[in-house]
């Protein structure tokens, strides 16, 4: 079943309903190309700063979007994404990075982790794998950004290991989904991306790399970051995986493919509104 529910109203956006029966006030999602301000190839729901979109467009179209989630802007915090795997842990003096500007964004990170309640951890997409995990038993969440050199990096396990070494999680307590991003459908890769891939994993599923004898592959990047997770001791049924292709859903979403480079960026995010006492 697709984890993620389209919910139309205030703002088209993506849903994980069923986590939220997990932790009452959790909110976890995936934003549409829908809805917003921002004009052109950004047109409307772009929330990235570094694709060179009218800065207080981004800004509104964020203001808006988590309006529309119940959050205060102030909970809104990125990070400058490098395809790498270094794992940022969220600590209350952190809040509210990078909602304003690249500069003040957490730098050289692709992966957040925190315990603390009210705020809202965001990365941004066109075609890449997003992360979310979720330790209802802790109360800790994550967001992980996974492109195919991240996912060859393992960020997806590193993510795993930052919960069970920093917050104690237990492995068989953690959720995992797979979010919306370009499918084996749509994304063919050369043996520049495969070579390494093949080399770091040995337990790759034949399916998991279409081979189409002609020096180019057809990469399931969602089901190799699945078997990375049950690997690194997650419960199969504790894994969600999203159908949604950013390619072939392009009514709904960016692609970086499809759209030739030029477009905007969707969000994931991941946070958990406690009211102030
Ligand atoms: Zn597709």
């Amino acid at each position: 079943m697709e984890p993620f529910q389209l919910q139309e109203q205030p703002i088209p956006h993506l849903v994980i309903k069923s986590w939220q029966k997990l932790v009452p006030g959790l909110n976890v999602g995936f934003s549409t190309k829908k809805g917003g301000v921002s004009k052109g190839f950004y047109a409307t729901m772009n929330l990235a700063l570094h694709v060179n979109d009218q800065e207080e467009d981004v800004i509104s179209n964020r203001k808006m979007l988590t309006n529309a989630l119940g959050f205060s802007f102030d909970a809104w915090t990125s990070a400058e994404q490098v395809h790498g795997n270094h794992i940022e842990i969220i600590s209350k003096e952190k809040r509210g990075k990078g909602r304003l500007s690249r500069e003040d964004a957490i730098q050289d990170t692709d992966g957040m982790v925190t315990n603390e309640p009210n705020i809202l951890l965001t990365s941004f997409y066109a075609d890449c794998v997003p992360l979310f995990f979720l330790d209802p038993v802790k109360k800790v969440i994550g967001l992980a950004h996974a492109g195919w050199k991240g996912t060859q990096l393992k960020i997806a396990e590193k993510m795993i290991e930052t919960f069970v070494f920093a917050f104690g999680s237990n492995r068989e307590d953690i959720h995992v989904a797979i979010g919306p991003s370009i499918g084996q459908c749509c994304y063919e890769v050369d043996g520049k991306v495969i070579q390494p891939i093949q080399s770091t994993f040995s337990f790759i599923p034949e399916d998991i790399i279409f081979d189409k004898n002609n020096g180019h592959y057809d990469l399931d990047l969602k089901k190799l970051n699945q078997q990375i997770l049950i690997h690194a001791g997650i419960l199969p049924n504790h894994i969600e995986v999203s159908s949604y292709c950013t390619s072939c859903d392009h009514h709904l979403f960016f692609s970086h493919r499809k759209d030739k480079g030029k477009t905007g960026r969707m969000a994931a995010w991941i946070g958990l509104r406690k009211d102030e006492s």
